[in-house]
């Protein structure tokens, strides 16, 4: 069936009047760069958000960077994340020039497991970085809670979690700074890639405008060493269009959550949970069988091709071998890449496609 990798273009599709007009408006004001949209887009984000700051950048990835050095994170120092993650989320530590370690996840959630923060935590510990994985907040109380007792930062990977919730606050309120990615699949995707860093801290907002745009201040002297990183106003007027859908958007990705759990249940499947406390904004629905692979070949049989996210658990990639990790250091992070797989899920889906892979998943493993 139709229906995968590249479901988000039928969103852009019904969008398509609005986004051509949001680029209308962009050429008739004649600012490309840094102008009016992104500025109204950040301020329009941070507020959906509930934070005070945003600063638009030119990627998740770079969001992630450029948060860690607005932090002070950099050589020498250690960054706690988790290995069933998104590469980007690893490599912007490295790119930080800081060094990634691992905790393992919690075998029910398959998010951060906190508990485990304070074993993981030594003197080179500098940051924590949860990432609220699949559209859920992992409990951060407990990271604050640890972060406190040992003077860390705090970073949070929103990437997957726009309009995730925590005991009432939003996915990117809970930390010192968050970091957003607008790739065109996430839950507010743009068109093409883009990023923001959110911060309540008013001095770290001016610190991450200097270091998107050279290290410069408007005077166009650099302060320190900075980097380019911003985010278009094309794509800045367009995410601000879409920006107004997105809690329509996220209501459809419940609704489909919801049938999914009731058309699934009882079968010989894991399906996801949701920790108390937490509002999920189901940016993937990621089931467990341990027999992945055979189930998913079954399903291609019938037409119905599925992702894995994650299926390479990082801290084992050749990438980061040097980290000194081996099979079996995080056992339920590896027995969750190894278990996984993603059902579609994006707000056209519809009732009827829906039912096709619900039929066949019952006739594949009933
Ligand atoms: C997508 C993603 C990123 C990177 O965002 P880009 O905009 O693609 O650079 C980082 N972390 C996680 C968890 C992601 O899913």
């Amino acid at each position: 069936m139709g229906i995968g990798v590249w479901a988000y273009l039928r969103e852009l599709e019904v969008e398509r009047a609005e986004i051509l007009a949001a680029v209308e408006r962009v050429l008739d004001s004649g600012t490309l760069i840094l102008g009016p949209e992104v500025r109204a887009f950040e301020e329009a984000f941070a507020a959906w958000c509930g934070v005070p700051h945003g600063v638009g950048v030119a990627s998740g990835t770079d969001a992630l960077i450029l948060g860690l050095k607005a932090l002070g994170v950099g050589p020498g120092d250690e960054v706690l994340t988790v290995a069933n993650t998104a590469v980007p989320t690893v490599s912007a530590i490295v790119s930080a020039g800081a060094a990634p370690r691992f905790v393992d996840v919690d075998p029910r959630t398959m998010l951060m497991d906190a508990a485990r923060l304070e074993e993981a935590i030594t003197e080179r510990t500098r940051c924590l970085l949860p990432v609220h994985l699949y559209g859920q907040c992992v409990d951060m109380e407990a990271v604050r809670r640890a972060a406190a007792a040992h003077s860390l930062a705090c970073l949070e990977d929103c990437a997957q979690a726009h309009g995730a919730t925590h005991r009432g606050r939003r996915a990117g309120s809970m930390g010192d700074a968050a970091a957003f990615s607008f790739y065109p699949t996430k839950v507010l995707g743009g068109f093409g890639d883009g990023g923001m860093v959110l911060t309540p801290d008013a001095g770290r907002a001016e610190r991450l405008r200097r270091l998107r745009f050279y290290g410069m201040e408007g005077d166009y002297r650099a302060r320190e060493h900075g980097t380019n990183s911003r985010l278009d106003e094309v794509h800045a007027a367009i995410l601000r269009g879409r920006l107004a859908r997105v809690d329509g958007y996220l209501a459809r990705r419940r609704a489909l959550a919801l049938r999914y759990d009731e058309g699934l249940a009882g079968l010989d499947l894991g399906l996801p949970v949701t920790a108390e406390g937490n509002g999920h904004a189901h940016y993937l629905y990621v089931c467990r069988h341990p027999s992945r692979d055979r189930l998913l070949a079954a399903l291609a049989e019938r037409d119905i091709h599925l992702n894995t996210s994650y299926r390479w658990p990082i801290h084992l990639m050749d990438a980061y071998r040097d980290l000194g990790y081996r099979p079996g250091d995080l056992p339920e992070t590896e027995r969750a890449c190894d278990e996984v797989f993603s059902l579609p899920m994006y707000p056209s889906l519809s009732d009827g496609e829906q039912e096709g892979v619900i039929r066949a998943l019952r006739e594949v493993l009933g």
